[in-house]
């Protein structure tokens, strides 16, 4: 099963993927995260995804495209994936389409998590992220155990640059002018569903699941 976690920065992709991966076996591919590996290592690609991901721009399709077309590129990736952060825009969602297809498969599910502006703007910026698995946590709604330690594998929490009040606006912006074709690109091809991300997380994962169980099932 290849499924695609659609929604807007704070809607809970990351941390519903890692779930979904973990419940279903699939490699969770965040391209949110290959780019911020790329940027802590300090290698070619991140001098130039870097600036972008400060102002909470989208790194350029063409960068982005070549990275995920790398990855998908590996074994692992043939039973299903779960893809997180990507497609952003149409031109990425074609691209995705052509590189599937020439390995004749495609996507089955996209999952569109739904979020209001107030639950984003609450989760981003207490949002806490463990420097070595990835984890996140948040401070008020799920705080880890010992201050600004990963309960997952003992990882050093921090608090994501582009999390910043200024930058989750750009982020929103940049969000809200492309989800639109997204949505109708999916959708037309009957592979969109809608869930309510304003619910708490394992309400959402459940939901999710139920949703891959019912569209594996046909
Ligand atoms: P995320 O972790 O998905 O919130 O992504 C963090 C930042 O990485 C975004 O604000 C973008 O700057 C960059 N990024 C992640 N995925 C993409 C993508 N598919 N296309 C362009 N930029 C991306």
């Amino acid at each position: 099963m290849k499924i695609i976690l659609l929604g807007p920065p704070g809607a809970g992709k990351g941390t519903q993927a890692k779930r979904l991966a973990q419940e279903l076996s699939f490699p969770h591919i965040s391209t949110g995260d290959i780019l911020r590996q790329n940027v802590s290592s300090g290698t070619d690609l991140s001098k130039e995804a870097k600036n972008y991901m400060d102002q909470g721009a989208l790194v350029p399709d063409e960068l982005v495209t070549q990275m995920v077309a790398r990855r998908l590129n590996e074994p692992d990736i043939r039973r299903g994936f779960i893809l997180d952060g990507y497609p952003r825009n149409l031109s990425q969602a074609e691209s995705l389409d052509r590189i599937l297809k020439n390995k004749n498969t495609g996507i089955d599910l996209v999952v569109y998590l739904d979020t209001s502006e107030s639950v984003i703007i609450q989760r981003l910026s207490g949002r806490l992220v463990c420097k070595s698995c990835g984890v996140n946590f948040h401070i008020k709604n799920m705080p880890p155990k010992v201050d600004m330690v990963c309960d997952n594998c003992g990882g050093r929490l921090y608090q994501r640059t582009d999390d910043k009040e200024e930058t989750i606006k750009t982020r929103l912006e940049v969000y809200k002018k492309e989800v639109s074709g997204l949505i109708k690109y999916y959708e037309v091809k009957g592979k969109l569903e809608r869930l309510n991300a304003d619910e708490e997380a394992d309400i959402v994962l459940n939901k999710i699941i139920h949703l891959a169980t019912e569209k594996a099932a046909k």
